[in-house]
C-alpha cells in the first residue's frame, strides 16, 4: 500500500463532480485486539472508500473518503458487521474537507502507553476455529490452543497495556514463519491475534500424576482414557484450573466430594452440546442463547427426573448448572465417548481457584488423581461465571468468566474510585468516566490466599485502566478484610457504605436510575447504622443518602455466626419470640430433634443478651423456617436451607399466613410473628413441607407488598428496587415482582450485576463519588 498525502489524479477530475465526502470517526468501546482495523479495511474494500485506519489511546481513528452513498453505508457498516467481540460504544464521525486519498490503509497505531481501551473478556472458541480444530486436513488439527481475532483468552492472559503479544504469557513463545504471516496479514483472521499458536510454535499439554511423574504418550487420549476409567483430573484452562470427572460416573462423583470436602454443594457440568443439556435439563429459549453466547456461563436450569447424570452432582436440587464447552481443549475432551463432565474449581473447600502450575500439585494433590497442564500462563485467575433467567432476562449471580474486565458504564461520570466489596462473594470495582470496571469474581474474603487474591486483583486493575483512585468506599463491617484494606489505604478519602444501600444503588446504576426510590434489600448479613445487623430492609434512597423507613423485626442470633450455620438456632429463637416458654412443648418433631439442655442453654443466653446479637435478616428467617420444616437443621454452604425451602414449594394453594406491620413505630416495624405461629399450626395439621412452603413464599412476598405500599402513602414514591442475596430465590423474586407490578409500582431488579454480595462494589463506587465529588 503506497502511502497517501497528495490529492489522486483521478480526485482531481471526478471528485467534485461524483459527490466526494470524506469525514472524521472515532470509535470507543472494545475495539483493540479484536480484529476491528481488519474489519474495517475490508469494509472499505467494498464500499471503494479510501483513507486510514489506526488504534489510539481511545480506540479507533478512521479517515474515511467515499462518495456520500457509500459512505453512509461503509458507516453504517462499522457497527452494524462489527466482528463478534467488538462492543461498539460510541461512534463520532465529522465532515471534513475531502483530501484525495487513493487507498484504504492500515496505519501505525499512536499513543497507547497512556492506554486507556476497554479490554475484551476471554471469549469462547469461534465456529472457523472449531471447524479447522476438527479438519482432519488443517496444520491445527486437534491443535488444544488454537484461537484468532475473533476468540480465545484476553483478560486471563494480558499483563499490562497495551495488548501486545510481549506483554501476555503468549510472550515466551516465538511465533514460528506460518503463524507470524497470518499474524501480520491484515486480510487474515489471525491478523494480530496475540495468543495465536500452532503445534510447531505454541503451548503444549502435559500430563503429571500425583508424585510429578509425567506420563509418556499422548496427553489428550490418556487423559480421555482416565476419565472413562473413573480418575478425577485436574485441568488446566483459560483462568484457572478445574477438577473434571465423567459426571455420569457415580463413583468418580462421590470421591470428588468427599476428597473436595464439599458435602452438598452442586458441581457445574460441562455438556458436549445443545442437545446433550437438552437431554438432562429443560431448555428455554433465553436459556439457550446463554448457553450458546461467546460469554458461555454456567446456566441454572431445571433438571429433567430423567437424567442419567449422577445424583451425587446436585444433591437436594431441582436444578443444575451446565455450561457448554469454550476452550478447544473442552471440545477434545468432550469429543469422544464423554458426552458430559463435572467442572468444578480446581480449589479446597474456600480457598480461591488455582491457577499456577507451580502451586497446583501441591493444593490439589489430596484431590485430583492426574493432572493435565499445558505452558501457558493464566496471568489472572477468572472463575466461571453463572446465571439464571428470570423472566426471559439474565439475571447474574456470579460476573466473571466471558464478562470481565468490560465494564458497567453509566449514565454520568464518575472520578476514579476503589470500591472494596464485602466479604462473601467479594468483587471489587475500580471507576473512571462513565466506566465500572467491577472485578471478577474474588471470593470469600476470609482467609489469606483469598485476600492476595484480592489484592493482587486490585493492582492488576488500576493498571490495565490506568486508574490512581482518588477516594476508596468500604462496608461499614469493621470485621470484614475488605474493609481492613480500605482503612489501611493512606492519603485519600474514605467513604463507609452502609450495606443495603450499596444493595439498592447497585441496582439503580445498572437501571439508570436517578432520584429517590423505595429499595427492598433483603440478605443474609449487613452491617446496620447500629451496629446490629441488618438484612430485612425499605430504604427511602437515592444515589447518596438513605433513611431506613421500615426493617423485619429484630430477633435474637443464638451463638452469633453459629446461628448462620445451625438454622435451627434461628427457628428457636423465632419459637420462643412466639411461645415463649412454651416453645419446647410444640407438638413438632423439630422439637423431637432437639438436645432440651442445649436448648436450655441458648434461651438463657438470650435472655441475658449474652453472645446473641440482634438481626433484622430476612435470610434468617427462611432458614428458621427450613428448620421448622425439617428441611435443614444445618448447613453445609451458605445459603443452603433457603434453597432448599425454595425447592420444597409446591405450586398449589394461594393461601397465605398473617403478619403486622407496625407502623407507629419510627422505622416502621415489620413483625413475622404471626407468620412463623402460622407455620407452627400448619405443621401441628400435618400440612406438607411443599403446601407450608409456598404458603411462606406468598406471604413474604405479600410482606414485601404491604409495606412498599404504606411507603408509597407516605412519601409518595412508586418506583421500587430489589436487591440483596434473598432474591436469588426466583419463585420469590416472582411473586413480589408480580405483586408490586399489580399494586402499580415501577419494579426494577438487577439483570447483569448480581443481586448477592458480588454486586455491592457498584453501588459502593457510585456512592462514594456521590458523597466526596458531587457538590449538593
Ligand atoms: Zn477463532
Ligand atoms: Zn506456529
Amino acid at each position: 500500500m503506497k502511502p497517501s498525502g497528495l490529492p489522486s489524479l483521478e480526485w482531481l477530475l471526478f471528485g467534485e463532480r461524483f459527490g466526494v465526502k470524506r469525514k472524521a470517526i472515532e470509535i470507543t468501546g472494545i475495539v483493540q485486539g479484536i480484529g476491528y482495523r481488519p474489519f474495517v479495511f475490508n469494509l472499505a474494500q467494498t464500499y471503494s472508500i479510501r483513507g486510514w485506519v489506526l488504534n489510539n489511546e481511545r480506540g479507533v481513528l478512521i479517515d474515511a473518503e467515499g462518495e456520500d452513498g457509500a459512505l453512509d453505508l461503509f458507516i453504517e457498516g462499522l457497527t452494524k458487521l462489527a466482528p463478534p467481540l467488538a462492543r461498539i460504544e460510541t461512534l463520532k464521525a465529522s465532515s471534513i474537507e475531502p483530501q484525495g486519498y487513493s487507498c484504504f490503509e492500515i496505519r501505525q497505531s499512536k499513543g497507547a502507553s497512556e492506554g486507556f481501551t476497554l479490554i475484551s473478556p476471554d471469549v469462547a472458541i469461534c465456529d472457523p476455529c472449531l471447524a479447522e480444530l476438527f479438519s482432519p486436513g488443517d496444520f491445527r488439527y486437534r491443535y488444544p490452543f488454537i484461537n484468532c481475532t475473533h476468540c480465545g483468552p484476553r483478560f486471563t492472559i494480558i499483563k499490562d497495556i497495551p495488548y501486545d503479544r510481549h506483554k501476555t504469557t503468549m510472550a515466551p513463545f516465538t511465533m514460528c514463519p506460518v503463524c507470524r504471516e497470518e499474524y501480520e496479514n491484515p486480510l487474515d483472521r489471525r491478523f494480530h491475534a496475540q495468543p495465536n499458536a500452532c503445534p510447531t510454535c505454541g503451548p503444549s499439554l502435559r500430563l503429571v500424576d500425583r508424585k510429578g511423574e509425567t506420563l509418556s504418550g499422548n496427553a489428550l487420549d490418556r487423559t480421555l482414557d482416565l476419565l472413562l476409567q473413573g480418575s478425577i483430573v485436574a485441568v488446566k484452562g483459560i483462568g484457572g484450573f478445574h477438577l473434571v470427572c465423567n459426571a455420569e460416573d457415580r463413583g468418580a462423583v462421590s470421591s470428588l466430594r468427599s476428597r473436595k470436602f464439599r458435602e452438598d454443594k452442586p458441581f457445574a457440568v460441562m455438556c458436549r452440546d445443545v442437545e446433550e443439556v437438552k437431554a438432562h435439563c429443560h431448555v428455554q429459549e433465553e436459556e439457550q442463547r446463554l448457553l450458546c453466547s461467546p460469554e458461555r456461563p454456567i446456566v441454572l436450569l431445571n433438571r429433567k427426573k430423567s437424567s442419567p447424570i449422577a445424583p451425587g452432582v446436585a444433591p437436594c436440587q431441582n436444578t443444575l448448572g451446565v455450561m457448554l464447552p469454550y476452550s478447544p481443549l473442552h471440545h477434545l475432551l468432550l469429543h469422544g465417548p464423554l458426552k458430559s463432565l463435572v467442572m468444578t474449581s480446581g480449589n479446597v473447600s474456600d480457598e480461591p481457584i488455582a491457577y499456577r502450575n507451580e502451586e497446583v500439585c501441591h493444593r490439589l494433590s489430596e484431590i485430583a488423581d492426574f493432572f493435565l497442564f499445558h505452558d501457558r500462563d493464566i496471568h489472572m485467575r477468572c472463575d466461571d461465571s453463572v446465571v439464571q433467567v428470570f423472566k426471559g432476562m439474565p439475571f447474574v449471580l456470579r460476573r466473571s468468566r466471558g464478562y470481565v474486565p468490560f465494564p458497567v458504564k453509566l449514565s454520568f461520570d464518575l472520578e476514579m474510585i476503589l470500591s472494596c466489596g464485602g466479604e462473601l462473594k467479594n468483587t471489587f470495582s475500580l471507576s473512571r468516566g462513565p466506566y465500572v470496571f467491577m472485578s471478577h469474581h474474588i471470593g470469600d474474603l476470609e482467609n489469606m490466599e483469598t485476600l492476595i487474591s484480592f489484592e493482587e486483583g486490585i493492582g492488576h486493575f488500576k493498571k490495565l485502566f490506568s486508574i490512581e483512585p482518588k477516594a476508596v468506599a468500604y462496608d461499614l463491617h469493621p470485621e470484614y478484610l475488605s474493609t481492613k484494606y480500605a482503612l489501611s489505604i493512606e492519603g485519600i478519602p474514605k467513604v463507609g457504605v452502609q450495606h443495603h444501600h450499596a444493595h439498592v444503588v447497585s441496582a439503580m446504576a445498572e437501571n439508570g436510575l436517578a432520584g429517590e426510590v423505595i429499595g427492598v434489600a433483603l440478605d443474609g448479613t449487613g452491617f446496620g447504622l447500629d451496629g446490629t445487623i441488618w438484612g430485612g430492609e425499605f430504604l427511602r434512597a437515592n444515589l447518596r443518602d438513605f433513611e431506613r423507613l421500615a426493617h423485619l423485626k429484630q430477633v435474637p442470633m443464638p451463638g452469633g455466626s453459629m446461628a448462620i450455620k445451625e438454622p435451627w438456632r434461628m427457628a428457636l429463637a423465632y419459637l420462643f419470640e412466639g411461645f415463649g416458654d412454651k416453645a419446647m412443648d410444640l407438638e413438632l418433631d423439630w422439637v423431637k430433634r432437639r438436645d432440651t439442655q442445649k436448648c436450655g442453654i441458648l434461651k438463657r443466653m438470650i435472655e441475658k443478651s449474652v453472645n446473641t446479637p440482634l438481626t433484622s435478616s430476612m435470610g434468617r428467617l427462611f432458614d428458621a423456617v427450613s428448620s421448622l420444616l425439617s428441611i435443614r437443621d444445618t448447613v453445609n454452604y451458605e445459603g443452603q436451607a433457603a434453597i432448599e425451602l425454595e425447592m420444597a414449594a409446591g405450586p398449589e394453594g394461594k393461601d397465605e399466613y398473617p403478619f403486622e406491620i407496625q407502623e407507629k413505630e419510627r422505622p416502621m416495624v415489620v413483625n413475622p410473628i404471626e407468620t412463623v405461629k402460622g407455620v407452627v399450626q400448619d405443621l401441628i395439621r400435618d400440612h406438607s413441607p411443599s403446601r407450608i412452603s409456598g404458603k411462606f413464599h406468598r406471604t413474604m412476598a405479600r410482606l414485601v407488598i404491604e409495606t412498599c405500599k404504606r411507603i408509597r402513602l407516605e412519601s409518595g414514591l412508586d418506583r421500587v428496587v430489589l436487591s440483596g442475596g434473598v432474591f436469588q430465590n426466583t419463585l420469590f423474586l416472582a411473586f413480589v415482582f408480580d405483586g408490586l407490578k399489580e399494586a402499580g409500582f415501577e419494579v426494577y431488579t438487577h439483570h447483569r450485576v448480581p443481586t448477592n454480595d458480588g454486586g455491592i462494589s457498584l453501588g459502593q463506587a457510585v456512592i462514594a463519588h456521590m458523597r466526596c465529588f458531587q457538590c449538593v
